[in-house]
């Protein structure tokens, strides 16, 4: 599948959303569910400046649709999200049959940026999606966006 023009206001929305975790001090990360007819279902950032580094959106947005959704309304939604699943987050959205995922920035791109900004890497090993739940049908890195993604994560680890 390819990302059409008219999904772009979703990643854009996670853009925002990525920006407003930055505003609060948090990591640049932001993500949308979005149900089979098109409506925003749910919303969240990156909240891990809370001390639980496990607040990531994506998997905030798979337990949510878990105590929201059926399974059917599940596997037809999409997760929109500012950067690839993370390990964690793939295998949560795998586990409650979540449908397909549209990232702005890979996860092998963010590791790029953050090697040449010096970051320390994560405790967990940065895997793309496929890696970890092989039957998610997964579409990004998305060109147009990437380099405000790219931006916002330089501004979260130099202040500039
Ligand atoms: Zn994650």
């Amino acid at each position: 599948m390819v990302v059409k023009d008219t999904e772009l206001p979703y990643l854009r929305r996670c853009v925002e959303l990525a920006a407003r975790a930055l505003d609060a001090g948090d990591e640049p990360f932001g993500s949308v569910l979005v149900g089979a007819d098109g409506t925003v279902l749910a919303e969240d950032h990156n909240r891990v400046a809370s001390g639980d580094r496990t607040r990531h959106p994506e998997f905030d947005l798979a337990r949510w649709s878990a105590a929201h959704m059926s399974p059917e309304e599940r596997a037809g939604a999409t997760v929109y999200t500012s950067g690839e699943h993370c390990p964690m987050c793939s295998a949560a959205h795998a586990w409650v049959g979540l449908g397909r995922i549209v990232y702005v920035a890979s996860s092998e791109q963010l590791g790029g940026w953050l090697a040449e900004l010096g970051v320390p890497a994560p405790p967990v090993r940065t895997l793309a999606v496929r890696e970890v739940a092989p039957d998610v049908a997964v579409d990004g890195p998305v060109p147009e966006l990437v380099e405000e993604v790219h931006a916002l994560h330089r501004r979260f680890h130099t202040g500039r």
